[in-house]
């Protein structure tokens, strides 16, 4: 049998995802040696988080990237809606943020994926290996000291000062860490989809809610991207009732898509979100780290998770870069760190998810009749400057980040 391949690098990211992109790229930009590990061969995911918030704009900005990124093919809004029970009522209005972008950008995730990687390339010590696999990790006197993985090429074994999971919900890092997961619970699930947009479709409202549904529709150009929540576990049990039965359901709740719901012909059309809300107790042990969705998964509630992944990348970032750049294993007190920063945002965040949950949506899709809007809803249509609150909490979120990481590479005027 031959021997594993060995590379040694000062911190070994499990993960190739928004989070352990953004964090991958700003190290190495920092001259700190980088491999990221993603276990598919690209980045192509349909129906990942496509939202890029006016806070991670920002982050292109400071990092000088914002023009090129924008130069992207992507849409934008600027305000939110919701069609509830018959009224249409304004939610979010992004336009007053003290952000330079004062949008919400939607782009396919793997877009900017690449956008990212193509950055970060420019780097000497980036290092992303794809089709590659974490499968378990490297312990001497009870840290971490590497990973093993499973690549083209065969098995690998990567010496690493430090270990982020960032590998997502269903992380293989945290799991062989032994780190406790908190469950937060969520009464539902989410399929998404895509259906064709006509010239004649109504003006783009985010949602359409009315007794028993749950439509989100997000305009793509030439397309709706539709996520329909259902009932937490429901999802087999619809199966059972046939497409025919989602399609009328989708058509009760948007009557525009009966002319078109027949495209939506076959289950493999629907992604099914396992909608998970819980976070790690300890996000870190000697010599490794959780953060993004390995640390806790959103609720897709405002549609932040993407947000939280990378603010956690750059938080990471920011308090252990010079450590690292200087050659040295972050202590646990580092690492306790970040946890320290990113804690409080993911909390109020959760908790916030949490609670529109149980009061909103959980008596909504148990058959809660709805006959008109509540009324928050009716006191964000009728008074605009309540729906800044709401833009604030999902474009920019708790406690921003903002990138303090200098460029190792960047010529001195
Ligand atoms: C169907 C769907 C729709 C979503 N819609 C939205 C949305 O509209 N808005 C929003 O904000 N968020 C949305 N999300 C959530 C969002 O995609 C995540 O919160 C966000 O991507 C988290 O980033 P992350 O980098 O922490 O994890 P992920 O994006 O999950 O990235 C983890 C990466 O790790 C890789 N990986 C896993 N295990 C290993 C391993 N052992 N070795 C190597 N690589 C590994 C995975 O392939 C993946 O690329 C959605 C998620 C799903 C599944």
């Amino acid at each position: 049998m031959n021997s594993p391949q060995t590379l040694s690098t000062s911190v070994c990211i499990v993960g190739g995802g928004p989070c352990g992109v953004m964090l991958g790229v700003l190290l190495a930009r920092a001259g700190v040696d980088v491999v990221v590990l993603e276990k598919y061969p690209d980045f192509f995911r349909d129906f990942r988080g496509d939202t890029i918030h006016p806070s991670t704009l920002d982050l292109l900005f400071e990092l000088g990237w914002l023009d090129e990124f924008l130069a992207l093919p992507h849409n934008e809004f600027s305000t939110v809606g919701a069609n509830i029970a018959g009224e249409t009522i304004g939610v979010a209005d992004f336009s007053h943020l003290h952000t330079h972008c004062k949008f919400v950008a939607m782009m396919p995730q793997w877009d900017f994926l690449n956008f990212l990687a193509e950055h970060a390339k420019r780097y000497p010590t980036f290092h992303l290996l794809m089709k590659t696999a974490a499968t378990a990790l490297i312990e001497r006197d009870g840290r971490t000291t590497g990973v093993k993985a499973v690549g083209p090429d065969g098995e690998l074994e990567i010496d690493a000062k430090l270990v982020v999971g960032a590998d997502g919900r269903h992380s293989t890092v945290r799991a062989l860490a032994g780190l406790t997961v908190g469950n937060l619970g969520a009464p539902m699930d989410v399929l998404w989809m895509r259906i064709s947009k006509h010239r004649s479709d109504p003006r783009a409202a985010l949602g359409v809610i009315t007794t028993g549904h749950l439509l989100v529709t997000l305009d793509r150009g030439d397309y709706w991207q539709c996520a329909y929540i259902i009932a937490k576990g429901s999802y087999d049990v619809l199966k059972t009732k046939g497409i025919e039965a989602l399609q009328q359901s989708i058509v009760e709740v948007a009557p525009f898509f009966a002319d078109r719901i027949a495209e939506i012909d076959d289950w493999s059309k629907c992604s099914m979100l396992e909608v998970r809300v819980d976070r790690l107790e300890h996000w870190h042990r000697p010599g490794l780290l959780c953060i993004g969705d390995s640390a806790h998964a959103m609720s897709p509630i405002g549609g932040v998770d993407i947000n939280l992944a990378i603010q956690d990348a750059v938080a990471t970032a920011n308090l252990l870069a010079d450590t690292l750049a200087a050659g040295a294993a972050p202590s646990d007190d580092e690492l306790g760190r970040v946890q320290d920063r990113r804690m409080f945002p993911t909390k109020v965040t959760q908790e916030f998810q949490v609670f529109i949950q149980n009061r909103a949506i959980d008596p909504l899709l148990h058959g809660a009749e709805l006959k008109r809007p509540p009324l928050a809803a009716r006191l964000f249509d009728e008074f605009p400057l309540l729906r800044r609150l709401p833009a604030r909490l999902i474009g920019v979120g708790v406690r921003p980040e903002h990138v303090r990481t200098p460029d190792a590479y960047a010529t001195q005027p």
